[in-house]
């Protein structure tokens, strides 16, 4: 990065602007080379002014949740990665639930365990936060973020603009939302909560974190589901038909538990990661005739 961009980042940023990270160790896969800047804005005008600085020196930059998505490239990424780790405002409004787009998975569901606010249950375990929610349009089979969302509000990718969307002008798809101009950042969400009791809300969300720990490899570090399933079908069920739980390329393992998961063993590299997918969509190609899509979101390129 050129010096003079990064006495700009310091000026406006201070000590919450950090170099040459690794993005090993912002993803839940553990892979990834250094980024040049990570840059954790304190509020939104800081923001919008970081996106401002972004687009006149004409620096890439991109958001990134929680990183439990994505697959991060060994060689690195150029330019900016923001972080709304900041942003964790979460309000109970007659309205609903109002949360900042850093706001995490487990304080949603603590709050609406606490107080017992209805609509959100299905969200226990998706692990991530509000802004990586809305970008993935995350779920479970029969639910998704697009059922319970209000509002959100977005900044413009050069950080002119705020604008609110009421839902029904958002096109989420199938964990994806799309229609937003690229680099846009998603800042806020309004979910619909009715009030219920403390007890049945907990009771549920038990019972879902209690499946999730049958059926999913919670103890390797993974981004969750690789591929989308393909319509009336699961990819799981299929890569598993395939022969290929348990099949590895370097660190990379399909997972014995969960098909449709990519374990990092131990010193996976991103390209172990991308081979696997690779090989296994071919695979699932040559005995059934589908491609499959990647769910994940891969950093720089495409699987
Ligand atoms: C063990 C495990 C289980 C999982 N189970 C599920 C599941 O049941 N259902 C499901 O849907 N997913 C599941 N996932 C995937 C993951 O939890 C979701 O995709 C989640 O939404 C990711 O959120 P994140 O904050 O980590 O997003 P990230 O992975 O950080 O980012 C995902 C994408 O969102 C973009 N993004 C993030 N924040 C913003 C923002 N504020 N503005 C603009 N763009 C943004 C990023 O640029 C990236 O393209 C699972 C993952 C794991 C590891």
């Amino acid at each position: 990065m050129r010096a003079r961009v990064r006495d700009e980042l310091q000026k406006l940023l201070g000590d919450r602007v950090r170099f040459d990270v690794p993005l090993a160790r912002l993803t839940s896969l553990r892979v990834g080379g250094p980024v040049e800047a990570v840059a954790a804005p304190a509020h939104r005008d800081e923001l919008l002014s970081l996106l401002q600085t972004c687009s006149e020196l004409q620096i890439p930059q991109r958001v990134l949740g929680s990183g439990f998505n994505v697959l991060a490239p060994d060689e690195g990424l150029p330019g900016v990665v923001i972080r709304l780790t900041r942003f964790r405002e979460l309000e109970t409004l007659p309205a609903g639930l109002r949360a900042e787009a850093g706001v995490s998975h487990s304080q949603i569901t603590r709050r609406c365990s606490e107080q017992g606010l209805a609509g959100l249950e299905f969200t226990a375990g998706i692990p991530g936060s509000v802004g990586g929610w809305l970008t993935m349009n995350a779920g479970i089979p029969g639910r998704e973020i697009k059922d319970v969302v209000r509002e959100v509000e977005v900044a413009s990718p050069e950080g002119r603009a705020v604008r609110r969307f009421e839902a029904r002008e958002l096109d989420f798809g199938y964990r994806e939302l799309r229609g937003l101009a690229p680099g846009s950042v998603l800042l806020s969400a309004l979910f619909e909560v009715t009030q219920g009791s403390a007890e049945a809300v907990r009771a549920a969300v038990d019972t879902l974190l209690a499946k999730r720990a049958r059926s999913q490899p919670l103890d390797v570090p993974s981004c969750g589901s690789v591929f989308k399933n393909p319509a009336g079908d699961h990819a799981g069920r299929m890569l598993e038909a395939a022969g290929l739980k348990g099949f590895r390329i370097g660190g990379a393992q399909i997972s014995p538990v969960h098909a449709n998961f990519i374990a990092n063993t131990g010193g996976a590299t991103s390209g172990d990661v991308l081979a696997l997918i690779r090989e296994a969509r071919q695979r699932v190609l040559e005995a059934t005739g589908q491609h499959l899509d990647t769910e994940v979101h891969v950093l720089g390129g495409a699987a």
